[in-house]
């Protein structure tokens, strides 16, 4: 509870940055992120650069994980977030940045997954699972789970993938999508390789669908406390957001340009409505995209949003590294 109080304090929106590591022992003298610090970081922009001014460029966040940042030290800051959805909060928490920045790194970890380098879906399920069995005295909680994908603006079931939903009911909610309990870590692993493996469907070599497409694990929660008989309901959507990037403007045709434009408006829907209401504006655009459709219960009110903002530490990226950073700078 007092870490509720803490959090509402500092607001309900954070934005936190990771910096993915240079990939394959590369060397890290070339990163353009030239200095990390507790809550902010700076670039370095090189002379001669179409992409600004030569030198040091800063940028402020509510915490900041630099390359050597490791997944417990990530989930720690997470943490208190999570456990407020057994408090009967709203919650959502975004992965945000350019393909190959490292958002699944964060959320889900890497393929060849161990107990280090899990991500903070698992985490996120193994810390409920604990906090609601040392509280099974006074409160018995139900959780479960429903994995979503929303790909070109249309939901699909990643826990029931023969039926693809077109949102008839405006996607403001999907009720009738599969809602899976889940009361052990061994439940959640087996629904989220479901849940992977449902996602590759679609994909080609040519088209990776999972970077041109949003994710989303929704948990849900019902404690019941046997004291009072007070009901608590809290819900917290775990997004791994498509592709921030630009599509190339000479390769985007076709099914390809039309990816891009879903994507480029969901993203900048989501960002809209996080600046909304983060700088308290009255009328707050939920309904320009599914995602934001999809997620209004759990953004805005009391509900608590955490932003991870993904940055890549190669100087070819440094263009798309600049919009990620103006995105954050918005939402903040
Ligand atoms: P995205 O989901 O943003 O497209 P990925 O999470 O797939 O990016 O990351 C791209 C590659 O970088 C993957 O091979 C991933 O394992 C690796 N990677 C990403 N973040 C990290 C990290 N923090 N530490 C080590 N490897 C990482
Ligand atoms: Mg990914």
């Amino acid at each position: 509870k007092l870490y509720n109080q803490v959090q509402d304090l500092k607001g309900n929106i954070r934005v936190y940055c990771r910096v993915r590591p240079f990939l394959g022992g590369q060397p890290s003298q070339n990163s353009v992120v030239s200095s990390v610090e507790e809550g902010s970081m700076s670039l370095m922009i090189p002379p001669n650069s179409k992409l600004g001014k030569e030198g040091k460029k800063m940028f402020n966040f509510n915490k900041v994980f630099g390359s050597s940042s490791t997944q417990g030290e990530v989930f720690s800051d997470t943490q208190p977030l999570i456990r407020s959805v057994l408090d009967g909060y709203n919650v959502c928490i975004f992965a945000y940045g350019q393909t190959g920045s490292g958002k699944t790194y964060t959320m889900a970890g890497p393929d060849n997954l161990d107990e280090e380098t899990i991500g903070v879906n698992y985490r996120a399920l193994r810390d409920l699972f604990f906090l609601s069995d040392q509280r099974k005295d006074t409160i018995t909680y139900e959780i479960s789970v429903q994995m979503l994908e929303i790909y070109n603006e249309q939901v699909r079931d990643l826990l029931a993938p023969e039926e693809i939903r077109n949102s008839s009911n405006n996607g403001i909610n999907v009720p009738d999508a599969s809602l899976v309990p889940v009361s052990t870590t061994s439940d959640v692993i087996t629904l989220m390789n479901l849940g992977h493996k449902n996602r590759a469907v679609g994909s080609t070599a040519m088209n990776d669908r999972s970077s041109r497409s949003h994710s989303c694990l929704t948990v849900h929660v019902h404690g019941k406390n046997l004291v009072s008989g007070s009901i608590i309901r809290g819900c917290m959507h775990l997004v791994d957001l498509a592709g921030s990037e630009r599509a190339d403007k000479t390769e985007a045709t076709g099914d390809r340009l039309k990816e891009a434009q879903h994507i480029n408006k969901s993203l900048s829907a989501l960002g809209d409505v996080i600046a909304s209401l983060a700088h308290k504006n009255a009328h707050v655009p939920y309904r320009n995209s599914k995602l934001t459709q999809l997620l209004q219960d759990a953004l805005g009110g009391q509900a608590k949003t955490l932003m991870f903002v993904h940055i890549s530490p190669e100087p070819d990226a440094l263009g798309e590294t600049l919009s990620t950073l103006k995105f954050a700078e918005r939402v903040s």
